[in-house]
């Protein structure tokens, strides 16, 4: 896991986009749809206290991220949870006794899958168990300090229906979760692309002069991370899946072509294990019937 220092008061710890290397033999969740693709979580920290934003793909990854804000003297610590997908709530269990923040729907996702997520049914193996619930909810929006800062958690229905973004105002930068991936987003729920490309608005609307996604190329993270463009870009692929539905010939372009234009334009960057996630991202929407 590498350790990464966006600004003076964000961590990131990257793990993944490493040729070769895998979590567990044979397909599974955390190869597949993280370590694949690189994945961070956050702390933000200032004076005793941080906030840590996901927590990682497993409880030992979540044990690293504790260590080091141990090191650092951070005594007071909330985790927030990004949205209920596994690569972000697998390692709470290493926060047990720190309050677990989420959306009402996060924890209501998490609520009904429980059972079959602690079995290794839900998205198979490996199990989370105990899968560590949200103890505070909250629902639209709420503000939490971390020494002298204010964070701004924002609810956003953007990759999944319980999206939950942190806006630090005071630095420009914004904590984005799944709702941008560089490269492109990963399609879990087409049926809310209306709505995605509204709430990527709202996102705009913030004006960020840095955006950090959990998903992306750690040598950006490392320099402060994206430009507000990439929201831009994200709404750029949504779109062109949209057209995918009535005009079947760009179904078999390359990725590089149907985001030519952000490319071209340096808003993200073609990382090549992404091409198989446009594939199933172009399976999910013709299975959704989109009208
Ligand atoms: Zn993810």
């Amino acid at each position: 896991m590498r350790i990464l220092q966006p600004s003076r008061t964000v961590y990131a710890y990257f793990d993944g986009r490493v040729a070769g290397y895998r979590f567990a033999p044979g397909d599974n969740w955390v190869d597949d749809g993280a370590l694949s693709l690189g994945i961070a979580s956050y702390a933000i920290v200032d004076a005793n206290e941080a906030v840590v934003y996901d927590t990682h793909v497993s409880v030992a990854h979540g044990n690293f991220v504790r260590n080091h804000l141990r090191q650092l003297g951070a005594e007071k610590i909330t985790v927030v949870l990004s949205h209920h997908h596994l690569d972000h709530v697998a390692g709470t269990s290493a926060f047990r006794d720190c309050p677990v923040v989420s959306n009402a729907r996060t924890a209501a996702h998490m609520t009904r899958t429980r059972t079959a997520i602690e079995n290794g049914t839900h998205d198979g193996l490996p199990a989370i168990n105990p899968l560590v619930m949200p103890t505070q909810i909250f629902e639209n929006r709420m503000q939490l300090r971390v020494g002298s800062l204010q964070l701004d958690l924002i609810e956003a229905n953007i990759h999944s229906d319980d999206a939950t973004v942190i806006w630090i105002a005071d630095e420009g930068l914004l904590l984005a979760g799944d709702t941008m991936e560089d490269t492109i987003t990963y399609v879990a729920e087409p049926e809310g692309f209306d709505i995605h490309l509204k709430d990527l608005d709202q996102l705009w609307e913030l004006q960020p002069e840095r955006i950090l996604p959990n998903h992306g190329d750690p040598e950006i993270m490392a320099l402060g991370g994206y430009e507000k463009t990439f929201i831009r870009a994200t709404q750029q692929y949504i779109r062109m899946l949209k057209r995918m539905v009535s005009e079947p010939e760009l179904r078999e372009k390359p990725l590089n072509e149907i985001i030519r234009g952000p490319l071209d334009a340096g808003w993200v960057n073609l990382f090549k294990p992404y091409e198989a996630v446009h594939k199933r991202n172009i399976e999910a929407v013709l299975a959704a019937k989109l009208s």
